[in-house]
């Protein structure tokens, strides 16, 4: 397939994990592709190992003018804007009597403000030219999961601002949607299982018995949901939170 011949994406977070296997499922398929990540090197380490036009840039999310500027260069380098992915995402688990302040606005800061102000920046471009998709990282945990307020709380703000902007932005041919993802394989969840002191693959084959298809995701699964929503073959859905977790949420 490709879908993708002579469009434009910005994904952030995409220096590995779930980002980079979108960065590389939508090059793949034709996309000219800017890997936005914290890091400039780790983003420019990334964009080079995509086939095709690709571009990495050091930008924080969270930042209303280093936004700006990402956004601006990869409009500039790559000839344009057509599909934008927040991705971009951190944890600061505990249960509530423990989770600092701290905790509570980094994460709103990186998934809701990110996304918030990633979309204001990209919808210019999409307004202009009557044509774009934009692709929220919602998860699972978006319904409630213990020791995560901060991070369940940003989740269904991602839902909530996802369904807000497909009314606002429909009738400029902009389709916005969000994927919720079950347990996925990355350094994000091994870096809980560290947390939690258990074996990486311990805490994978937990993940895989909490839904029906008794496996866990990889990045790659995730990504494949991403690009149908990026696609043209989902020109008809704006609005929508598509779990992909195994049937996890299923009850
Ligand atoms: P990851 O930790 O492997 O990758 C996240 C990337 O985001 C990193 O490269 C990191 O540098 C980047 N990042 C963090 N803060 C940033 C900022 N302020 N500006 C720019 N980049 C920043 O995570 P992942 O597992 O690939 O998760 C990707 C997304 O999917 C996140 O939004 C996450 O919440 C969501 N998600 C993951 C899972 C899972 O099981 N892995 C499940 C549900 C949802």
């Amino acid at each position: 397939m490709n879908r993708f011949e002579g469009r434009v994406a910005v994904i952030t977070g995409a220096a590995r994990g779930i980002g980079f296997a979108t960065a590389a499922r939508l090059a793949e398929e034709g996309a000219a592709v800017a890997v936005v990540d914290l890091d400039e090197a780790a983003a420019g380490e990334a964009a080079a190992k995509l086939p095709g036009k690709s571009v990495g840039i050091g930008a924080d999310v969270s930042d209303a003018a280093s936004v700006d500027a990402a956004v601006a260069r990869a409009v500039e380098e790559l000839g344009g804007l057509h599909i934008l992915v927040n991705n971009a995402g951190v944890t600061r688990d505990n249960l509530l009597f423990k989770m600092t302040e701290q905790d509570w606005d980094v994460v709103m800061a990186v998934h809701l403000k990110g996304a918030f102000l990633m979309t204001k920046a990209a919808q210019k471009h999409f307004v202009e030219q009557r044509y774009g998709k934009v692709v929220n990282l919602s998860s699972m945990s978006a319904l409630g999961n213990r020791g995560q307020a901060n991070y369940s709380a940003a989740k269904m703000g991602l839902q909530g601002l996802t369904r807000t902007l497909g009314i606002e932005l429909g009738g400029f041919g902009i389709n916005v949607n969000a994927v919720a993802p079950g347990f996925v394989a990355t350094e994000m969840t091994d870096a809980t299982a560290v947390r939690l002191g258990m074996e990486i693959d311990e805490f994978r084959r937990l993940g895989a018995e909490g839904n029906p298809l008794k496996t866990f995701g990889k990045p790659e699964d995730i990504a494949a949901a991403i690009a149908f929503l990026s696609s043209d073959e989902a020109s008809y859905i704006t609005g929508q939170t598509l779990y992909v977790d195994g049937g996890a949420t299923l009850g």
